[in-house]
């Protein structure tokens, strides 16, 4: 049973540059339809949540009257303690809707600020400027958010490694608790994909965004975050618990369109337009595009996949207990040429053999290190 919900929220006013996520232009009158459907929805589910996560598009975007009537549905779904998470670009997230989080049991803003220099903020194609993002963070602090995360992005084309250490060290002055670092990639479908392709811009080489990942690991450690992820650095005690359970491939529920949902160990994924959301979920339809039943071997390869990426790794015992499988052998013709080049190492306890993590080394190659467990 789902003891974690996603809530995609499709609208955004501008794409940015570099974005792959589904998407579209603010509409009023399909913003309005959307709520009322996701309502309904919410309001049909026999379940309450012990994390609950409003991500996007830009939650943020929605109005007053809007947030109010959501979040009143939703308040019924939250279990005592629930980590209940809001995505906010710093451009929409205003003092009444703070107000308004603050009062129906939001306890994490999660702000898309991206970057502290406003040429690089164009680059990326984002509307807000940095003294807004500044702000941004500061009125969540003022409306009492204690737990407050903020995205950034480094390895921009023409970035230094002196000018991203001057953004972290103003980012760490923010009243903050948690922060994503992830390092610009160029997605197909994107803009900036297509920049690249024709040559017009020249992203950084590894072993700039090597040094810049290094960098972020050490710096953000002697400020206080401690990294838990491979993006994800926190104080103690705010690691993001929404994500801990995705990690841990867990099942979720995920509503809107493109919300994936893992559930009964099927991964299903809505359709990807909103206005055929909101006609199918009016309908009593189902909302799925596509589905894949995991096979106990795909779920536990899956799991790998997922868990590597955290700090702690695997935990055979735990891997055991999760899945069903003995890691040791699912992935044994694999391991050899992880642990040779330092990508893993093995974790022992007392002379024995407990799990598996990444090296420092292999969190520079994470992404290749959990493909090969697919
Ligand atoms: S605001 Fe977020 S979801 Fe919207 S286009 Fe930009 S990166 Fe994508």
């Amino acid at each position: 049973m789902a003891e974690s919900l996603y809530i995609h929220i499709p609208f955004c006013r501008k794409k940015c540059l570099y974005c792959d996520f589904y998407s579209v232009s603010l509409d009023l009158s399909t913003v309005s339809d959307y709520v009322n459907v996701l309502c309904a929805q919410i309001s049909s589910l026999g379940l309450d949540f012990r994390t609950i996560y409003i991500g996007g598009g830009t939650p943020s975007i929605l109005s007053v009257k809007l947030w109010e009537k959501l979040l009143r549905v939703l308040d019924k779904k939250r279990r005592p303690g629930c980590e209940f998470t809001v995505e906010a670009n710093p451009e929409s997230l205003d003092t009444s809707k703070l107000k308004l989080f603050a009062n129906w049991g939001v306890n994490r803003i999660s702000i898309g600020v991206q970057s502290l220099c406003d040429d690089k903020l164009k680059k990326l194609g984002r509307i807000h400027s940095a003294i807004e993002a500044i702000r941004a963070v500061l009125k969540a602090e003022r409306k009492g958010f204690d737990n407050i995360s903020i995205d950034f992005i480094f390895g921009v084309w023409g970035e230094s490694l002196n000018s991203w250490k001057e953004e972290l060290k103003e980012a760490v002055k923010l009243p903050i608790s948690h922060i994503s670092v992830y390092c610009l990639s160029y997605e197909e479908n994107t803009i900036l994909f297509q920049k690249q392709s024709k040559k017009e811009i020249v992203p950084l080489a590894e072993d700039e965004l090597a040094q810049m990942y290094k960098y972020n690991r050490n710096y953000l450690a002697k400020a206080g975050f401690s990294q838990y992820e491979v993006s994800s650095f926190s104080k103690t005690g705010f690691q993001c618990r929404h994500n801990l359970n995705y990690w841990d491939n867990e099942p979720y529920l995920g509503l809107g369109p493109s919300a994936v949902s893992y559930l009964g160990g099927i991964r299903a994924q809505n359709c990807l337009d909103v206005r055929r959301y909101i006609t199918l979920t009016s309908q009593a339809q189902n909302t799925v595009a596509s589905s894949e039943e995991l096979s106990t071997e795909r779920k536990a390869k899956e799991t790998a996949a997922l868990k590597i990426r955290t700090k702690q790794g695997i935990d055979f015992k735990w891997f055991k207990n999760h899945t069903g499988v003995d890691f040791m052998k699912l992935e044994a013709k694999n391991l050899n040429s992880l642990i040779q080049p330092g990508l893993l190492r093995l974790k022992k306890l007392r002379k024995v053999t407990r799990g598996v993590c990444l090296t420092k080394k292999g969190f520079l190659f994470c992404d290749t290190v959990s493909k090969s467990f697919l």
